[in-house]
């Protein structure tokens, strides 16, 4: 496999002195710049009054990142955005996959229950908001580099925030560090596209904000970050809502951050009689004078079990869902981000369907290139249940040789939960056989190798990395008539981690922050 990495980038930077400087400007410039996190709880401890901040985990230089994949990423996004908006509106294909999977899966099936409580009541907002991010890692086939896609998010897509920051960084440093190194990197040689990361995921939050309308109940609108408690990320999420502030040319946008565990605390539900019905009217702790209707929930929480440790918390989520903000994600949008979604999608059917997959349900025959597209960011995904494809699926996930190609996923987000390789045939082992299918087994990409240095809690890590492509895009649309009022890409996230390491979450500890040095 050829390296993606040139004998003098990036440099090693075997000398100490050289190392210590552009290691203090990238300390200072991450403080300066808001690419930080809040400190690990151990550190918290310590920091009574709250006011600790920490660098975030980067990359000494931009890794090199080919450019037709960069590119391919970027152009598919919006195809991406119109697909899973659709997947959204078609409650009977989701109702069957939730189905298959809700049986070992105790969380997607209280989802689904949160889904049908409104749905017999009625909705009362058919505006949904998506701020996805598809995932990519480069595979190569001969020569031949392509994307295939890791995961598509469809909830609480994260480090939008920061990923704008760190390409800003790696811009910097091209400037004003790199032509100075000995074996110094002229500015001109490297390729370092913008990311407006941050301004674009604003922008798709502004304008549900401007789509929900005039309040109706007196109370000015306004917009709430669902998020968690102890949130670490907490930059990452205002960076959107600064982004958010400096680009609304009007009158500025109330902004609330409401941690999730909260919400039934200090929201209410106007009466289904009044007019519009079911505003989700916010009183702000701070000043029991305010009181706001929410245009638009943002959701960074609510997207694991953890987030719901009591029967409470789900009616907080229900009491989110019949209300007539505009939920960014909506419940049926969050399932169709399920790995089981993206595995029918990849999965030829060739029984049912004369060897097409379910994509075809999605994208109709007249649309061929956005089909050919799509289809060809799949990598082989397969069920684990007791079809032809899923028998086939389990002999190779329990094969102690062919498990070493495979990673083996549950219905969940955020990081941590996958088993990998051998670690696949033990767990299969702990999981009743009828549990299986809520699993689904996914072919592993190996990327062309890179080199870099991570910089992490003040220390280095130099040696081989694998980098994780994110394209952020954003959808607006109607649930009821699938009219789609916004779709657009926004920005790049590169995520990078060990080549040792299976997982790549950067709040997870297992990645860094990193941006593309296009080649
Ligand atoms: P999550 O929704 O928890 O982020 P992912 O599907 O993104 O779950 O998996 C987490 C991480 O595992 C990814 O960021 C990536 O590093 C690794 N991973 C997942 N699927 C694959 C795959 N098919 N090939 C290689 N690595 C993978
Ligand atoms: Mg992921
Ligand atoms: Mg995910």
């Amino acid at each position: 496999m050829s390296s993606l990495t040139e004998a003098s980038y990036p440099p090693t930077l075997d000398d100490a002195l050289e190392r210590d400087r552009l290691v203090q400007t990238i300390k200072d410039w991450t403080i300066a710049n808001g690419l930080a996190v809040r400190p690990p709880p151990a550190v918290a401890g310590n920091d009574a009054e709250g006011t600790l901040a920490m660098s975030a985990p980067v990359t000494l230089f931009p890794s090199p990142f080919p450019k037709t994949c960069f590119e391919d990423a970027q152009d598919i996004q919006p195809r991406y955005n119109e697909l899973y908006a659709r997947i959204s509106r078609d409650e009977e294909f989701l109702s069957s996959l939730v189905q298959e999977v809700a049986g070992g899966d105790d969380f997607i099936a209280n989802l689904w229950n949160v889904h049908l409580r409104v749905k017999d009541e009625g909705y009362v907002q058919n505006l949904s908001l998506g701020l996805f991010r598809s995932d990519y890692m480069v595979h190569q086939d001969g020569d031949n580099l392509q994307i295939k896609q890791v995961e598509f998010n469809t909830i609480a897509s994260s480090f939008g925030g920061l990923s704008a920051q760190t390409t800003l960084l790696h811009q910097y440093l091209s400037k004003t560090e790199y032509p100075l190194l000995k074996d110094g990197i002229p500015t001109s040689s490297l390729d370092l596209p913008a990311n407006n990361s941050a301004e674009g995921l604003a922008a798709g939050l502004a304008a549900a904000f401007h789509a929900y309308g005039e309040p109706a109940l007196g109370h000015p609108t306004c917009i709430v970050f669902l998020v968690q408690d102890d949130e670490r990320n907490v930059f990452d999420q205002r960076h959107l809502e600064y982004a958010l502030q400096a680009s609304s040319d009007s009158a500025p946008i109330p902004v609330f951050r409401l941690p999730f565990s909260q919400l039934l605390t200090h929201t209410t539900l106007a009466p289904s009689s009044s007019p519009g019905g079911r505003q989700l009217l916010y009183r702000p702790p701070h000043n029991p004078f305010l009181t706001f209707e929410v245009a638009v929930a943002y959701l960074r929480a609510g997207y694991g079990p953890a987030d719901y440790p009591s029967p409470a918390t789900w009616e907080a989520r229900y009491q989110l869902e019949r209300s007539a903000a505009i939920a960014c994600p909506s419940v049926l949008t969050q399932l169709a981000g399920m790995k089981k979604v993206q595995q029918v999608l990849a999965t030829p059917d060739a029984v049912a369907s004369g060897g097409q997959s379910a994509l075809r349900r999605f994208v109709p025959d007249d649309n061929e290139p956005a089909y050919a597209a799509l289809w060809k960011t799949f990598t082989n995904i397969y069920p684990l249940d007791a079809t032809a494809a899923g028998l086939e699926a389990r002999r190779l996930a329990t094969d102690p040789e062919a498990c070493k190609r495979y990673v083996m996923k549950p219905q969940r987000e955020g990081g941590g939960n996958n088993f990998y390789r051998t670690a696949i045939p033990q767990r299969l082992g702990e999981i009743p056989k009828e549990h299986w299918g809520s699993y689904i087994l996914m072919e592993l990409i190996t990327p062309p190798p890179v080199v870099n240095t991570i910089l992490r809690n003040g220390k280095l890590e130099h040696g081989g990395v694998i980098c994780e492509l994110g394209i952020y895009g954003t959808c607006l649309w109607d649930q009821a008539t699938g009219e789609v009022l916004r779709n657009e890409g926004a920005g790049y996230l590169l995520r990078t981690k060990g080549d040792k390491s299976e997982e790549g979450g950067v709040a997870a500890g297992y990645g860094c922050m990193d941006s593309c040095r296009l080649v």
